[in-house]
């Protein structure tokens, strides 16, 4: 019988070794007072949150792993990661005790969580580990003034809990210019630090930077960055950005399932969007929008085989795309791979290539390489 590897039929390569040379190359840019935070949530950008948070332990390459949800920090630690995992939601009240046991890092931005934290660490004779949440000007999650952290705080003090961090996020850390805002969130947050203070109260981990913010804002790293988008080899920055080395992880293939001669004057796909000018090849590719193809590269964009760009043709379908591949006419037969993403200097295109391409986020297409994706480790 054939095992799932022989018959899937789109596989993302994950070059494990690349992400830890990425970790290498931020903290090249970080003091030695700085941790290292990875941020592994959506499943660490569809890439496998497991196996990365493994490969990471093992090399003791992180101090800490961000998740966006409860559930993805309870899929860790049931896979045995030891790690402390900060989730960055805020709890939900019936949640909290399960939080607690399994030593995940709360975020908490409200009184009531805050007491419900207490309660429950006290009735488990447990400590729970929170980190105080500030909105500086992202405008998603947090507190916004001193007044309102301070009340929070209040609440969280206890024996059973332990106040280890405070943090904000940037909304805008992409371009390192003078007047970014980037510096008014900073000095909002510091501001509210500096009050905490002046009652004496100070905070093991205070941290604010994104992928972009530490590679832009050295300034701010603070004790802990929060490095999402670069661990897996891309640099979101634009503008004169500090030169950092990174190398895209991931490559994304799909299957060639037919390959025919087509005349000139037809059309190809759904809602006849492309008609051949003159006669082609045609390769057909078992990849589509439900496994993460982007739809917007209708008629745009290109995989590529041995170098060459094959331009898709007509509509993107659920799942499958069909490719000019008349420039490799010799070459690509039924059953070979051609590459959606994957590493330039490999003759790739890069995700940030399929954005432009695509006009979307690098973001975006990441997250989006869907399940019928088999994952292979390297
Ligand atoms: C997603 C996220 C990050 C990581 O962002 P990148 O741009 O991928 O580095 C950091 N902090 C928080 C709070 C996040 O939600």
């Amino acid at each position: 019988m054939m095992n799932f590897e022989e018959v899937s039929l789109a596989k993302s390569t994950i070059h494990t070794d690349l992400l830890l040379n990425n970790i290498t190359a931020f903290k090249e840019l970080l003091t030695g007072q700085t941790k290292f935070m990875a941020v592994i949530k959506a499943n660490a950008y569809s890439h496998g949150a497991v196996p990365l948070a493994r490969k990471m332990e093992e090399a003791a390459a992180a101090n800490y792993f961000g998740v966006a949800q409860l559930s993805e920090a309870l899929e860790l630690r049931a896979a045995g990661i030891q790690t402390p995992i900060l989730v960055f939601n805020s709890m939900r009240m019936e949640n909290i005790a399960e939080a607690i046991q399994q030593n995940i890092t709360m975020t908490v931005f409200s009184t009531e969580v805050a007491e419900k934290i207490v309660a429950t660490a006290e009735k488990l004779d447990l400590i729970a580990k929170v980190h105080l949440k500030i909105d500086s000007g992202m405008a998603r999650l947090g507190v916004t003034t001193f007044e309102e952290a301070w009340k929070v705080y209040e609440a969280l003090t206890s024996p059973h809990v332990f106040i280890e961090g405070i943090y904000t996020h940037f909304a805008d850390a992409y371009e390192q210019t003078t007047d970014s805002f980037t510096h008014e969130q900073f000095s909002r947050y510091q501001e509210i630090l500096a009050q905490f203070e002046t009652k004496g109260i100070a905070f093991e981990l205070r941290h604010t930077c994104n992928t972009a913010a530490t590679i832009n804002f050295p300034e701010y790293h603070l004790d802990m960055v929060r490095v999402g988008l670069g661990l897996y080899g891309l640099n979101p920055t634009v503008g004169e950005a500090r030169a950092i080395d990174l190398t895209p992880i991931e490559t994304v293939q799909a299957t060639v399932t037919h390959i025919k001669d087509f005349p000139a004057g037809e059309s190809v796909g759904y809602n006849r969007t492309f008609f051949s000018e003159k006669p082609l090849r045609i390769a057909t590719v078992a990849m589509g929008y439900a496994d993460g193809l982007a739809k917007s590269l209708s008629n745009k964009g290109a995989f590529t085989y041995q170098g060459q760009q094959l331009p898709i043709l007509g509509a993107v379908c659920m799942d499958q795309v069909m490719l000019d591949s008349s420039a490799v006419e010799a070459e690509l037969a039924v059953g070979d791979l051609v590459t959606y993403f994957g590493n330039p200097a490999h003759q790739d295109l890069s995700v940030q290539e399929v954005a432009d391409f695509a006009d979307e986020s690098e973001y975006d297409l990441l997250c989006r390489i869907g399940n019928r994706v088999e994952r292979v480790y390297k």
